[in-house]
């Protein structure tokens, strides 16, 4: 019988409210991780095509910020109830380029769909401070206005919820948005294009450009771009950072992690075991708040340890459709690099409890599939604790003590999350308050903040000093502005060179 294949299909830009071309000649495979099928080509957009949704969304910035705050809000609650009633197929496009199940692709939207819902609080969250009287007829208020236009780069991890993190509140604020997503799911950022001009967004305002670090260049260096906020891994998080406050941006770039959860001995072990598998576990290891090293404080990890290994062999690996526990990993690429820490962690010396290889997933052969492992006795100076594996691979270290634990923690270059469980408040209170780390959970293991808090860590898990969302992402997409005035009665007036006295 005849071979038919099928074009893959063409995946290009957001521009001037509809899809765009552009002008590259480059192209990204996007696969589907669970079948191994290339079922798309992305766009990689030039530093020309840059350049040209650049001046568009500058033009739109200005009459964007000059638009009403009730106009922006009407925005807002568009976007909303556009991404509310779409939320499924954009979770479908998440699975079928990212390979996360279906479940957490839903939940994913839902934590970004809640940063929509902060934003549509626009005309609180802009409000300034007024003081009357300051002096004789002087009063002073405060304002915060936007910056223009600001470029926000995303990682393949959260293909909508990242984008959400920042795009809702930086549009709230009166702000033009381009959007660089991940080349390895870019689907899910013409879904949210869409949403947009549902919203009645006006063009201009929100656009994305496909590519690669040719696009990321021409954003991070472009005297228009006013602000960045990248998410990515730390060597590119860095790299951003320098590159775009050398070029005078102001930049938060959020980077990688290794995320720690401690156990002391008189945690619940049963919550503890079934919180090392949700957050080790979930998404394939492929969350910034995934947990990858488990501190088990002696002498917990003799028991611990095969708890968790019992939970293991409970989980079902396979198609993201399919309602298993735990899909693909993104890549093949990205597959085998994770696999090939089985090998090098057992030779630095860590006992391989569970090997993921042996996996029999319930998906096609051809899938990126790696089942959940488990490492114990890691210690620091193996390449599976030093690391962000960013996969499958939860790696246990035995400590003597709290005391211990804490300085393993806290000795890491990463500060992204942490956890500690225990029934003794006393420690509890102590960890969170002594641990290097932007985000803590006590007997939970992904303390992630809603989005009326902001979201971001420590050490090298943030470039730049401005987390994401929250009052803190207000203030990173406005500059303040200080009025003093005085409108004085008719009359009154002459020279007086004096600096002037308060009263
Ligand atoms: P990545 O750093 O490879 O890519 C992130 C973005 O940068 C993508 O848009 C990519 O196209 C671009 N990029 C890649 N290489 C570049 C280069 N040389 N120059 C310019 N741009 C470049 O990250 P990833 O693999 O997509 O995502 C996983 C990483 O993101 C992990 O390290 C994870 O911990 C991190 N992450 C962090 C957080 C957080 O909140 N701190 C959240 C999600 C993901």
């Amino acid at each position: 019988m005849e071979q038919r294949t099928i074009a893959p299909r063409v995946i290009g830009h957001w521009h001037a409210g509809g899809g765009w071309d552009g002008t590259g000649e480059r192209y990204g495979d996007v696969t589907d991780p669970a079948t191994g099928e290339v079922t798309a080509r992305v766009r990689f957009a030039t530093g020309g095509d840059v350049e040209v949704v650049v001046r568009a969304a500058d033009a739109a910035a200005k009459e964007w910020a000059a638009a009403s705050v009730t106009r922006r809000t009407n925005a807002l609650f568009g976007f909303r109830q556009a991404l509310v009633r779409r939320r499924e197929e954009i979770a479908e496009a998440i699975t079928a380029e990212h390979g996360k199940v279906l479940d957490d692709a839903l939940g994913e939207v839902q934590r970004g769909l809640e940063v929509a819902e902060f934003a549509c609080g626009a005309p609180h969250l802009l409000k300034g401070a007024f003081s009357d009287e300051v002096s004789g007829g002087v009063d002073v208020h405060s304002l915060r206005q936007p910056l223009g236009v600001v470029a926000v780069i995303s990682p393949f991890n959260f293909p909508a919820m990242v984008p959400l993190w920042f795009v809702p509140v930086a549009i709230a604020a009166g702000n033009a948005v381009i959007l660089k997503p991940s080349e390895k799911d870019p689907s899910a950022s013409l879904l949210l294009s869409e949403c947009w001009a549902e919203a009645g967004l006006p063009d201009g305002v929100f656009n994305v450009v496909q590519g690669d670090k040719e696009a990321v260049d021409g954003l991070l260096t472009h005297e228009r771009v006013k602000a960045v906020s990248f998410v990515g891994s730390t060597p590119i998080a860095r790299y951003v950072y320098e590159t775009a406050t050398a070029h005078g941006k102001r930049v938060q770039a959020l980077g990688g992690a290794k995320n720690h959860m401690v156990v002391l001995p008189d945690a619940d072990l049963d919550a503890a075991a079934d919180a090392a598998v949700n957050a080790g576990f979930g998404s394939a290891g492929e969350r910034c708040m995934a947990i990858s090293v488990l501190v088990a404080v002696d002498p917990v990890g003799d028991r611990l340890v095969p708890m968790i290994a019992e939970r293991m062999a409970g989980l079902r690996t396979g198609d993201g459709r399919k309602g298993c526990d735990m899909g693909p990993l993104v890549t093949l690429a990205h597959r085998d690099k994770v696999a090939s820490y089985l090998d090098s962690g057992q030779a630095a010396g860590a006992e391989l409890v569970v090997d993921g290889r042996e996996v029999v997933p319930e998906g096609a052969a051809e899938g990126f599939w790696l089942g959940p492992s488990l490492f114990d006795k890691v210690q620091p100076g193996n390449p599976a604790y030093d690391d962000e594996i960013f996969g499958p691979v939860l790696s246990v270290v035995r400590v003597a003590s709290y005391d211990e634990a804490l300085e393993l923690v806290n000795r890491n270059p990463y500060g992204n999350g942490t956890a500690i469980f225990t029934r003794d408040g006393g420690a509890a209170r102590r960890y969170q308050r002594e641990v290097e780390v932007g985000m803590v959970g006590v007997n939970v293991p992904i303390p992630v903040p809603m989005a009326y808090y902001s979201f971001g860590g420590w050490k090298a898990s943030l470039f730049g000093d401005a987390h994401a969302h929250g009052t803190e992402g207000v203030h990173f997409f406005t500059r303040g502005k200080v009025v003093t005035s005085r409108w004085p009665d008719p009359g009154t007036g002459g020279i007086d060179l004096g600096f002037p006295q308060h009263d």
